[in-house]
């Protein structure tokens, strides 16, 4: 290791470490402006400059490697003098009149801060040779905009959408004076492909390119430089879990921005649309500041008694089910926006009153329920779960738990209802996201959590194969990374019915059939094994049960499969051999594998593939379910999942019982050694369930077959729903408790690679608005179970006492990156990779599971013939609770569509934006259409964001045999064009 003095300190420094990195390291400030974390050194703009070696000699401490012995000043009066003239250069052309007359005490950004930092005195502009660049591009945008007057040229922005995001929407163009940063070829910035996730406003020193919503708060009042205070947190939205930083003033989120930490974060600086701009909707006029409680409940003698309508109008309202919404005509959907039309700032502000307007909760929501204490609506949420309880048993009572609640608020949400109630009817979302991943990893592994890291994936695979995942759009910095992974060298293989962004840039696509996986894997292992390619070493030693998958694959020849997936056969033969080869190879799937009735199937074909080539267990072979939600991982640790406690211990253990019970001050025969009903079987005819509590969750939305659940939800005899605002389930609750989001508690998330992150209350919540952990312990005393924390952390010291892969977790080690479990002890690192030596199963081996391809539950036919898939969209979440109320990710898809092929387009007679009506064999709706050809010919794609156009009307109830998972990747529909209304 060389070492190097810097300003008299003597530092050791890792081979081929730059100055900048060494004194960054140790603390020391050296200026930099084209210089970034995480971006290629341009070495251009020598702010960097450093004396070396006492001589006066100046070097760019940026593009400068330590040689032994080197001394270094950074502060030399040769440096300053350099600095001094490279900011006047600078500010040749940039507005700074506002930093003469005593102006120095208030610079606005990076670079305004070197100039009085060095002492630099503008020309005033008038006195200028050069005028300004041209000013603001791009006016009416809602999220960023650019003010190109204050661009240096530093060319951060350019390398960053190009190296980091690995998207290429800006350059530089012309020479010389003329040189300015253009947004594509024309300007347009959807044409040249920008997804929008503001990495070139993290980087700009001057604010040339910035984000609009807080400048407008801030308008007419000076914004200095950070003066905000900064609270550390993290995404709510998917399972990337980046880490970023709430700027809040007054008690409102102002901005949010991401650390540039270069160590272990998972997002290391960057973020996606929603992360860095998705945060408005914790400050929507939705929000529910007080509990609500369904008008007809009055209390009478100290009990309250319902004397509201019995039967189905109970719970009827004054609005439209989501079935009657589906069938009504819409307007067509305004064309999507693009730079040309975002300059025309009417239509614009007509778009975004369209936006508050459709998708605020209805007012007609609200009639009703009257505002309640909380004391009244616990002691009434409280009463009505006991009583039913008491009359109809531990069957009776289920909870739906929530992926976007912290740990804390999912330990003790499930800790009230397996101790007090003796049920195991606990679940949430990941039954129709992961839980056939879980299932089939269950079985061949004893595990349900991704083996590897990131990291790993972005910097040491080979290969990469990813199938059924639309990573850039449902993971994008995750997608990003796999993105960097391929420029630097990694071979791609995308096995997609969709020709998705990472299928285009794939070295092999494989365009399978939907629902055809099975076939697909199996005969790659086929291949595999007839060229020996497989590693007997690790099946001999690692594996069990290999020769029944050996059988089971025979028959899948590369011919067979491509008859059954569509895909060549000479393809499905070189994806087999690069992903045998590798030498290391990672596996990424997502929902488009496990949202099938063979799902389960389907998994565990991948995971034969997986074991029979060795790949996982070592630092570049990664096995990666990706997770959708922020804390879909972490609820399934804390035991939201009918089966198992915390920690995966299971609730048909006698001695896991015993030991929660002993820690939850209750008898174990009074919890439950049955298994609970799973979310999509508790709606199901003959449910028991007669009183359901709901945290976060939006099933009427999400669940299959929506028709038949809401009319479901509508029977029940008690329902209490805990969220941030109305949702479409929460209208028809009996008890709304208003629950805080993300930004207004503290607690931990658990991220796709295993990583335990903590996030800080930055702001209140409004109103009366609590934060979810604390509901649930006043709740749980109010039932009847003594629970005491005080704080989330204390809830945190319970957890590392029951699950032993979190024992060494506290909060103060989380600060910063976190902790990837297992971290058994206090002084454990944390485990980036598992089964390096072992899987966790008693013999420490895995099991192969052959498994045959089966049709998928829904074919098409002459009456329904499109294949519709659902899934996500980039600019929106889920059932769009968060994202539809943050107006710029709205303003990007303010409506519901569906992708066709141009060609099936032109056959129906529509074009782009026009309605069609989409018919299943239980449902129809009407939508917009969107012309894509990321679909193939017969196929659609609709996302289920959108309740007016929702998709799960059409989906089918058929539920997968091992998880219960719903089929909704599949499902046959037709397609005829539908009416604008009159008045468009
Ligand atoms: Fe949030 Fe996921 Fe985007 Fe990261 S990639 S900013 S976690 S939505």
């Amino acid at each position: 290791m060389p070492s190097l003095t810097i300003n008299g300190r003597v530092l050791e420094v890792a081979q081929g470490a730059t100055i900048l990195e060494a004194a960054r390291s140790a603390g020391i400030e050296i200026p930099t402006l084209c210089w970034y974390p995480k971006l290629p050194v341009a070495g251009n703009c020598r702010i960097c400059v450093v004396s070396v070696d006492g001589q006066g000699k100046l070097v760019p401490a940026c593009a400068t490697k330590v040689t032994e012995g080197m001394q270094v000043a950074t502060e030399s009066e040769a440096a300053v003098q350099a600095r001094r003239g490279v900011l006047q250069f600078l500010l040749a052309r940039y507005p700074a009149d506002h930093l003469l007359d005593g102006g120095n005490a208030k610079p606005q950004n990076v670079f305004e801060a070197y100039v009085v930092r060095y002492g630099v005195r503008p020309v005033p502009a008038r006195q200028r040779l050069l005028g300004l660049r041209r000013g603001d591009e791009r006016p009416g945008d809602p999220m960023i905009s650019h003010d190109m007057s204050r661009c240096i040229l530093c060319t951060r922005c350019v390398r960053a959408c190009e190296d980091i995001q690995v998207v290429g929407v800006l350059d530089v163009a012309y020479r010389g004076e003329h040189a300015q940063i253009v947004v594509g070829a024309d300007g347009d910035p959807d044409k040249a492909g920008c997804t929008w996730c503001g990495e070139c406003v993290r980087v700009c020193p001057t604010d040339a390119i910035y984000e609009v919503l807080p400048r407008q708060r801030l308008a007419g009042r000076e914004a200095a430089v950070a003066a905000d205070p900064v609270v550390q947190s993290v995404c709510p939205y998917c399972g990337v879990g980046c880490r970023i930083e709430l700027h809040v003033e007054n008690n409102w989120i102002l901005k949010v921005d991401s650390p540039s930490i270069e160590g272990e974060t998972p997002n290391q600086g960057s973020t996606c649309v929603k992360g860095r701009f998705g945060y408005d909707f914790v400050q929507h006029r939705d929000r529910l500041t007080a509990p609500l409680i369904r008008k007809g409940w009055v209390k009478r003698q100290g009990r309250w008694v319902w004397e509201g309508p019995s039967g189905p109008e109970r719970r009827s309202g004054p609005w439209q089910t989501i079935e009657g919404e589906g069938q009504q005509p819409k307007p067509k959907a305004p064309p999507r926006a693009t730079g040309k039309r975002l300059k025309d700032l009417p239509l614009l502000e007509r778009l975004a009153a369209d936006i508050r307007d459709r998708a605020a909760t209805p007012p007609q929501w609200y009639e009703p329920f009257r505002e309640a204490t909380w004391e009244e609506a616990l002691e009434l949420v409280a009463q009505e779960l006991n009583r039913l309880h008491q009359e109809h048993g531990s069957d009776a009572v289920a909870v739906f738990q929530s992926a976007k609640c912290s740990n804390e608020e999912n330990y003790l949400l499930q800790r009230l209802f397996r101790a007090w109630f003796g049920t195991n009817n606990v679940d949430h979302c990941t039954r129709l996201c992961h839980s056939t991943s879980v299932s089939a990893m269950q079985a061949a592994l004893n595990t349900a959590a991704a083996s590897g890291s990131m990291r790993e994936v972005e910097e040491a695979s080979d290969v990469i194969f990813i199938a059924g995942a639309n990573t850039t759009e449902t993971h994008p910095v995750f997608g990003a990374a796999i993105k960097r992974a391929q420029r630097r060298g990694a071979f791609l293989i995308v096995a997609d019915p969709r020709r998705i962004e990472l299928a285009r840039r794939a070295d092999l696509h494989l365009q399978m059939q939907p629902g055809t996986d099975v076939a697909l894997f199996n005969a790659m292992l086929n291949h595999i094994l007839a060229s020996g390619l497989e590693d007997r070493d690790f099946i001999a030693r690692r594996t069990k049960n290999f020769e029944a998958v050996r059988r089971a694959v025979a028959p899948y020849t590369p011919e067979r499969a491509q008859a059954i997936t569509g895909v060549p056969a000479g393809l499905i033969r070189q994806a087999a051999e690069r992903y045998a080869r590798g030498p290391n190879t990672s596996t990424i799937w997502a929902m488009g594998l496990t949202q099938h009735l063979t799902g389960h199937d389907m998994v565990t074909a991948l995971l034969n593939l997986i074991l029979a080539t060795g790949m996982i267990g070592r630092w570049g072979a990664a096995m990666m379910p990706v997770r959708g939600q922020n804390n879909v991982q972490g609820a399934s640790d804390m035991g939201a999942i009918p089966f198992v406690y915390p920690d995966y211990q299971p609730v048909s253990d006698p001695a896991a019982r015993e030991k929660f019970a002993r820690v939850w001050g209750v008898e174990p025969e009074r919890m439950s050694l049955k298994p609970g009903l799973k979310v999509t079987e508790m709606s199901r005819p003959g449910s028991p369930i007669r009183a359901l509590y709901i945290m976060g969750e939006n099933p009427i939305i999400s669940d299959p077959d929506i028709a038949h659940a809401e009319a479901w939800f509508q029977s029940i005899d008690f329902l209490a729903v805990q969220d941030l605002f109305l949702t479409e389930t929460a209208r028809y609750a009996d008890v709304v408790l208003p629950g805080a989001s993300f930004a207004e508690k503290t607690g931990t998330y658990v991220n796709t690679e295993r990583r335990i992150q903590l996030a800080h209350q930055a702001i209140t919540p409004p109103g009366q608005a609590k934060a979810d952990w604390q509901i649930i312990v006043e709740l749980s005393n109010r039932i009847g179970l003594p629970t005491t924390f005080r704080s989330p952390e204390e809830v945190m010291e319970e957890i590392r006492r029951v699950a032993p892969s979190w024992a060494g977790v506290t909060y103060a080690r989380l600060e910063g990156a976190g902790l990837q479990y297992p971290v058994p002890s206090e002084n454990h690192p944390g485990t980036p990779f598992l089964f390096a030596d072992r899987f966790p199963t008693e013999d420490g081996r895995a099991t192969f599971h052959p498994v045959e391809y089966t049709d998928p539950a829904e074919l098409p036919d002459e009456e329904y013939p499109f294949v519709m898939s659902t899934g996500r969209q980039l600019y929106h979440w889920h059932t769009g609770t968060m994202t539809r109320r943050s107006t710029g990710l709205d303003a990007r898809e303010p409506t519901a569509i569906v992708e066709m092929h141009p060609d099936d387009a032109a056959e129906l007679g529509v074009s782009d934006g026009d309605l069609v009506r989409l018919t299943s064999r239980r449902n129809s709706v009407i939508t917009s259409v969107r012309l894509s050809d990321r679909v193939a010919r017969r196929q659609v794609f609709v996302p289920f964001h959108f309740r007016e156009a929702a998709a799960n009307l059409l989906t089918s109830p058929v539920l997968e045999p091992h998880a219960k998972m719903a089929a909704l990747k599949v499902c046959a529909v037709r397609i005829e064009p539908a009416q604008v209304p009159a008045a468009v």
